[in-house]
């Protein structure tokens, strides 16, 4: 559960929303996705993706995943 103000599991730091770019890797295969709602460490630059926003990359993915079999 992310709330508006959290804190960093790895080093306490104060974390605030923001938006991302983060790479993920399935099956071999890379998927970069930009504009990703998300927590960001403001002390180590931490990414935690919202719950949501983790969801719909997940779907996009295994759409890319079965167009490209
Ligand atoms: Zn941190």
């Amino acid at each position: 559960m992310i709330e508006e103000t959290d804190f960093c599991e790895f080093c306490d730091g104060i974390t605030k929303p923001g938006l991302v770019t983060h790479t993920f890797e399935r099956n071999g295969q890379k998927f970069t996705f930009g504009d990703i709602k998300a927590q960001v460490c403001q002390k180590c630059g931490e990414v935690y993706i919202d719950g949501a926003a983790m969801r719909q990359i997940e779907k996009r993915i295994t759409e890319k995943v079965f167009a490209s079999v």
